[in-house]
């Protein structure tokens, strides 16, 4: 067997590393506490999950979907953007729905690059920012978030032939892994660099509910002239616990919706009407104390993770957004991943190293904040006793 050359030329999924070693250590005995992947461990909401029970047992939710949504699905998206962003979108051409957000990213590279076209992507950022251009046999140029600019790139860095080339920007506030939350004034500066050089921007708003503190994350659809060249994707996995169902949206741009549902029609036959309809029940108001009592949770687990990381001497910053801690490595460590190894090794606690993200991602390591508040608390005691 012969794998493609595209194929070969993506590393290896980083999580499917680490998923590994974390099994052979179980194996061998070791209760190992992973804090390493971004999945909720609470259940989804029971408004969501009833609503999905009682729409699977209807015959017509039992057939091929349209690729283009339920009207009843793209009202709900309507009504959630105008309520929740104050964003107006037209249901017929601005919104589409997704098998979740990584399905929409994957498949955004393949509608809009050819061999030879650039992407730029967020470093450290998710994965398929690169894997997918990759893929597409494009190449991805990282831009390295910048931690003094509040995370984000310094766009006028970005060499004007590499600006030419690029065909699709990708950006996630709040961020993931770094937690931060967009700086003022940013997005805007986004939509002229976008429009000089004829850039689609790819929005990757996946934590926008997931906010501490008061805060409020915007949509990058509220940006004056950002509907002219962007969308954004809109995923329910994390704000409402719900990564296995597979569920996102796509809006903004209607040539570029247009784009991608005609690359779209060709592989796959959209989503499953019923979780159409439980992707209803979550993004109405009454979801919105479940969501709440979410942000909570984690806000607790947050300041649990960041009081613990202070006292052995770890210069965190507490992020307002998203379900990650972002932090520097402690000082005698020559890279993420010895330090992510050492602490593996000595305390059974499975942290990622900020590399697996990216370059720009070295030197940081990520705590995931999806684990129980008991085992949480057993893995930082464990830090602590590791660093003494
Ligand atoms: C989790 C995550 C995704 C994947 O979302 P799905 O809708 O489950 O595919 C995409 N982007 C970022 C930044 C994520 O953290």
């Amino acid at each position: 067997m012969r794998p493609s050359k595209r194929l070969e030329r993506i590393p290896p999924y980083a999580f499917a590393e680490l998923e590994r070693k974390i099994a052979d250590k179980r194996a061998a005995g070791v209760d190992v506490i992973s804090l390493g992947i971004g999945d909720p461990d609470r259940p989804t909401p029971a408004l969501i999950v009833e609503a999905m029970q009682e729409a699977v047992t209807e015959p017509e939710t039992h057939q091929y979907p349209s690729n283009r949504g339920r009207a009843d699905f793209r009202a709900a998206v309507r009504d959630f953007y105008a309520r929740r962003f104050d964003v107006v979108l037209d249901p017929e051409r601005e919104i589409i729905p997704a098998i979740g957000a990584k399905e929409a990213i994957f498949n955004l590279n393949l509608a809009f690059l050819d061999p030879g076209d650039y992407a730029l992507a967020a470093d450290p950022g998710y994965p398929v920012y690169t894997g997918g251009p990759w893929l597409a046999g494009a190449e991805p140029v990282l831009m390295a978030l910048e931690p003094e600019l509040g995370f984000v790139p310094d766009l006028g860095a970005i060499d004007e032939d590499v600006a030419r080339r690029s065909k699709l920007m990708y950006l996630n506030y709040p961020n993931n892994p770094t937690g931060a939350l967009v700086p003022e004034g940013f997005f805007e500066r986004v939509v002229d660099f976008a429009r000089s050089y004829d850039i689609l921007v790819v929005h990757d708003n996946s934590y926008s509910e997931i906010a501490f503190d008061g805060y409020r994350p915007p949509s990058f659809l509220q940006t004056p002239g950002a509907k002219d060249v962007g969308i954004e994707v809109f995923s329910l996995s994390k704000g409402y616990n719900m990564t296995g169902w597979r569920c996102a949206v796509l809006v903004g741009n209607a040539d570029a919706l247009h784009t991608y549902w005609r690359l779209k029609t060709n592989i796959d036959s959209g989503l499953f009407d019923a979780v159409q309809l439980a992707a209803v029940a979550a993004l109405s108001p009454e979801a919105d104390a479940e969501v709440a009592s979410m942000t909570e949770l984690y806000r607790r687990r947050r300041d649990l993770v960041c009081e613990a990381l202070k006292k052995i001497g770890v210069d965190v910053r507490p992020p307002h957004a998203t379900i990650y801690v972002w932090a520097p490595i402690p000082d005698g460590y020559d890279s993420s991943t010895a330090y992510c190894e050492h602490v593996l090794e000595q305390a059974a606690v499975v942290i990622t190293p900020g590399a697996v993200y990216g370059p720009a991602g070295e030197g940081w390591f990520r705590i995931s904040l999806t684990t129980p508040d008991d085992r949480l608390a057993e893995a930082m005691q464990r830090l602590g006793a590791l660093a003494k």
